[in-house]
This record gives C-alpha cells, structure tokens and sequence, in this order.
C-alpha cells in the first residue's frame, strides 16, 4: 500500500509537547507559538506572523483585517478550496471567479482586470501546488485600481516567487499547517501581515476583539473590547508539534523537492509519447513540491487511472470541483469571462503519493503501475 499522503514529523514532536505541558501554559501564545512566529518571520522577511487556528481561520482573519463587507467583490480563481470562498462570503463578501492558466494551474493574471467593478474590493490569489502566481503583475493592478491583495498560501509555505518567500507579497498571506500540507501541526495556519497599517489591528482581532496584546506589553494600562474579533489562537501544544519541522524547513522542502524532480524525470518518457502532461514551474519561481500530478487526456481516463491505481494499492486524489459550478459557488459567487481551462483542467488532474520521506521505491513503483496502465491502453 503506498498511501497517498502521511501527515509530515520529524521525530521530535513528542518531546516539545512535553515540554509545553509541563510549562504549564499550553493556550495560545505560549512559548512555542512565540518561537515559530519567530523563525517564520525571520525565515520569510515578514514584518509580522500570528499562528491561526487553520488555513481557513487565516484566511478570515486576512478578511476581517481587510474588511470585507456586504456586498464587496473579491476576484479569485474557481480552480480553489472552499476555504477561499467561504472566508469571503462569511462576510457577507462575493466570490468573483476568473479562470486559470493550464500549465500552473494559477490564477490567469490577464482575466483580472475584466472583473473589477466599483464594488471591487480585492484580489485572491491562490499560489497552486508550490508554485507562485505573476505576483509583479497583480500587484500592480492592486495598485493602479487600489485593491487590497490578499495571498492563500495555504500550499506554498517556504517557496519563492522571484526571491521573495509567497505570503509576504499581498497586504495579508495566509499559511496552512493541515496534516496535508508540507508543515503541519494537525489542524493549523499562519498569517503574515505585510501590510504594516494592519499590524496593530491584527493583534485586536485574533484577541476576540481585546487590546490584550497592547496590554501585555505595557502599552495601555487596561484591557478592554475595542473592536471586532474572534479567537484564531491556537494551542501551544500544536505549536509544539510544529516546531520541529520549522527548526528544518530546508531540509524537509528539499526531500519533497527531491520526489518531485524524480517523478518528473521517471514520468517524462509518458509525457513524451504524449500520453499524460506534467506541471509547469515557471523560471522565476522556486517551488516547495507541494505536491505532485499528472494530467490525463480527460475525465473519463482520469478515473479509469484511479481506480487502476487503487486496484494496485496506489493512492491518488483529485480536485477541486470547480467553485462557480458547485451549489454554493452558483448561490454566492459568479464567474466573469470565459471557462477555457478551469473546468476542463480540473477535469484532467490527478495527484499522486506526495508526502515527506516518500521512498525512491514507492515513486518506482508508481510510476511503473501508470506505465503499465497506458501500455494496457493504448498500445
Ligand atoms: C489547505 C488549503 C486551505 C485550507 O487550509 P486548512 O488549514 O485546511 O483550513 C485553503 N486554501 C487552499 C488552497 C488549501 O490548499
């Protein structure tokens, strides 16, 4: 059985939650919250990082910084997680969706400014599968239409878009610790507030709406309700478990780097017939390998593939669903411009076993059951 994804450790998380229980403080901002936001803002560059409780809750809180209110448009693309959506329409916020390039899987930078409309309130990026969005480009149409960016970097912890580590482009980037993302702490994420007019605010709204933090420091003498808010805090105990991925980052990236660069090379000779497509990293990007897919010729191959791989013990998993064809995405959210790739692409994506540590033998393997698979095809 070669599982389609084992939730990252190093070894070491056992003995950190150990000793954040005997701490005895094991709510949030304790002493291992503390150090991972230091080492993600030193590692990253970025003026300010608060551990949330999710990708999701980042992705809220980024909201709640930025203000989205009734009404306001948020242009994304509909190749996401919900999470993108819903962190907008809990706001009472709608989803603009535009379409994607093929070959990233990323947001199409040239559909943007298509759907901006006087409710324009943002843009949503989302950074696929380890690999950064023209960043130059839509940050400058943020900036000639006066947007507020907001960057799901739920999947590119420790990649870079032209030197600069993704998540600290936009005015917020928020970071997932899923237990299927590179770094996890079970349920988790992160924010890094790069706009510096946020920062204060950012620790008021994760305090449930308290000048708490102000407190702490000396800043005020009380501390009281001031404004809105919610709990994003997660357990020192989680933080605990991260940790020790952060302490080696590099090395954990460089392991995932290493499996993706060899299904590349093993999966090329089927590229090469013409039998599957292979993911694009752009130049200017350096990626995380987040994960790992192929493409099929359609839907219909696509499942056929799956169910061949699972008849062989072999994990595999698609998505998404497109968001503006789901119920919720036709409820809250439109799609302006044509649908050229988003659903047509989705329809062809199928990921493979990607996980830290995953064995040379356990890619052989894999890559030898697909073989096997369109030999019994096509030929
Ligand atoms: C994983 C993911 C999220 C949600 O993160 P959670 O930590 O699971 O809440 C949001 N957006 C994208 C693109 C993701 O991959």
């Amino acid at each position: 059985m070669i599982k389609f994804n084992i939730p990252p450790r190093t070894g070491d998380e056992l003995k950190y939650i150990a000793d954040a229980i005997a701490s005895e403080k094991i709510c949030g901002d304790g002493k291992y919250t503390l150090e991972c936001e230091k080492i993600l803002e030193k590692k990253f560059n970025s003026p300010k990082v608060y551990l949330t409780t999710s990708g999701t809750t980042a992705l809220e809180m980024a909201c709640m910084l930025i203000d989205i209110q009734k009404g306001d448009e948020v242009i994304m693309p509909s190749f996401t997680f919900s999470s993108t959506a819903t962190s907008v329409v809990l706001f009472g916020g709608v989803p603009v969706f535009v379409d994607i390039h093929k070959d990233t899987m990323n947001i199409d930078e040239t559909k943007i400014e298509a759907a901006i409309t006087p409710k324009t309130k943002a843009i949503m990026v989302v950074h696929y599968a380890g690999v950064g969005c023209n960043m130059e480009v839509i940050m400058d149409i943020a900036k000639r239409h006066n947007l507020r960016v907001i960057e799901d970097a739920a999947q590119v912890v420790n990649a870079l878009y032209h030197g600069k580590y993704l998540g600290t482009f936009g005015d917020v980037g928020c970071y997932s610790f899923h237990e299927t993302k590179n770094y996890s702490m079970g349920e988790g994420g992160a924010v890094s507030v790069n706009n510096p007019e946020l920062i204060e605010r950012a620790a008021i709204v994760r305090e449930k709406g308290t000048n708490r933090t102000q407190f702490i420091n000396g800043q005020v003498d009380k501390y009281t309700w001031v404004d809105k808010g919610s709990s994003y805090l997660p357990s020192d105990m989680l933080a605990a478990y991260l940790y020790p991925q952060l302490l080696i980052m590099d090395k954990m990236r460089n392991d995932r780097v290493n499996s993706f660069n060899y299904y590349y090379e093993k999966l090329w000779p089927l590229k090469d017939k013409g039998y599957i497509d292979l993911p694009t990293i752009p130049d200017n990007c350096i990626h995380n390998g987040h994960m790992f897919y192929i493409k099929c010729k359609d839907l219909k191959e696509r499942e056929a593939l799956q169910v061949y791989l699972r008849k062989h013990e072999i994990g595999s998993a698609f998505h998404y669903i497109p968001l503006h064809s789901c119920q919720a995405g036709l409820k809250y959210g439109r799609f302006v411009g044509e649908d050229l790739n988003t659903t047509k692409e989705s329809e062809r994506l199928l990921r493979l076993p990607m996980y830290y540590q995953l064995k040379k033998e356990d890619i052989d393997m894999v890559v030898k059951t697909i073989e096997a698979f369109y030999q019994g095809e096509k030929e």
